[in-house]
């Protein structure tokens, strides 16, 4: 977006607040969009009476407790775990140690950036049990959908996946009803959107909240926040995106028949917000000899946080700086919670930028 209509864009969004005799509150869903604010410097821009709050939308920072330990168990029991790096500093609760940890004291962690790496290794040490942690929203999901079938096709036995995979739209409906949300409108994932689609959100206009998908540009964030006020001002709510023309309605064919034929929906455990129905994707029976957690028998097994607000603020209930910790014991050297850990951690970037 050239400077003059950023400006221009910027004037309108000035205008719109200026009407309404309110402030407005909007989540970013994403964690992404969250550093994009603070990285760009448009948070700092932006007019008042216009309050952000951050969502559910890190695949790290919403990875139960629980789910972590079980990765810590695999790798205590001397599996070759393959993970995206965000996972490896992660601390587990009551003082266990993080992935990191664990490999600095010998157990076999590799950092990937792409679930069919993890095939790769399974084929070249087939002496070593490697396990897929896979991790992520409808963005990663086809890739390890992908990866399983490689495996299969492979006859891979020493490959499996611990599938912690979450889908975006069913915690969105979830987070609506929860009690002490107070978000006029949500501006959503581009890039979870154009796997998924933008019909899986066609119940936030019904239930009264405004909803525009952006990518991670700051124009583009702006424009969505200008296009969600005006949707309050207006108190007339629709599902906008940006690039409209390149957001398919029911999303990326290949890419979701892709996880329909080796995912099927469960209902999976969020850091913060508990178990939420049919948000998670447990591998179907076909290629279940590749779920990690039925072959080393894992139960994940709810956990306290010890004075973490990850969840809180996951959920948009409060923002880092509310929580005591934030700054003093928990820092990016000394994480408490993955919400510090993840690039895309809220925390983090408030640490970072504010
Ligand atoms: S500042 Fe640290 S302890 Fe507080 S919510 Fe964030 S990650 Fe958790």
């Amino acid at each position: 977006m050239p400077d003059a209509r950023f400006k221009a864009v910027l004037r309108k969004l000035e205008g719109l607040l200026g009407a309404l005799d309110r402030p407005v509150t909007f989540m970013e869903v994403c964690g992404t969009h969250t550093a994009a604010l603070f990285r760009s410097g448009l948070r700092a821009l932006l007019p008042r009476g216009l309050r952000l709050l951050s969502g559910p939308g890190c695949p790290v920072c919403v990875t139960d407790q629980s789910e972590i330990h079980m990765a810590l168990d695999l790798a205590e029991r001397g599996c070759l775990i393959v993970t995206y790096g965000d996972m490896m500093r992660v601390p587990g609760a009551k003082a266990r140690s993080s992935l990191l940890e664990l490999k600095s004291r010998g157990a076999r962690v590799e950092v990937t950036q792409s679930a069919m790496r993890a095939v790769e290794i399974a084929r070249a040490e087939p002496g070593s049990q490697v396990v897929f942690l896979a991790v992520g929203f409808e963005t990663t999901a086809p890739a390890t959908a992908a990866a399983l079938k490689e495996a299969k096709r492979s006859s891979l036995t020493n490959f499996s996946a611990l599938c912690l995979h979450k889908t975006v739209p069913p915690v969105m409906r979830a987070l609506c009803s929860r009690p002490g949300l107070d978000v006029d409108g949500f501006i959503l994932p581009g890039n979870v959107t154009v796997v998924a689609g933008l019909d899986g959100y066609a119940f936030l206009p019904e239930l009264g909240k405004a909803a525009a998908v952006a990518g991670f540009d700051p124009e583009e964030i702006l424009a969505a926040l200008a296009d969600l006020t005006q949707q309050v001002t207006e108190g007339r709510f629709r599902l906008s995106a940006y690039r409209l023309r390149e957001t398919p309605r029911a999303g990326n064919p290949m890419a979701l028949r892709l996880m329909a034929e080796v995912f099927e929906p469960c209902d999976a455990r969020w850091r913060g917000l508990g178990l939420i129905p049919r948000s998670g994707c447990r591998i179907r029976e076909a290629y279940s000899c590749f779920d990690a957690a039925e072959k080393f028998g894992l139960t994940p097994v709810p956990t306290g946080d010890e004075g973490c607000k990850c969840g809180e603020i996951l959920s948009g209930l409060m923002t880092p700086p509310e929580c005591e910790l934030h700054g003093t014991t928990c820092t990016p050297l000394t994480p408490v919670g993955p919400c510090m850990v993840s690039s895309e951690g809220a925390c983090s970037a408030w640490y970072k930028w504010q």
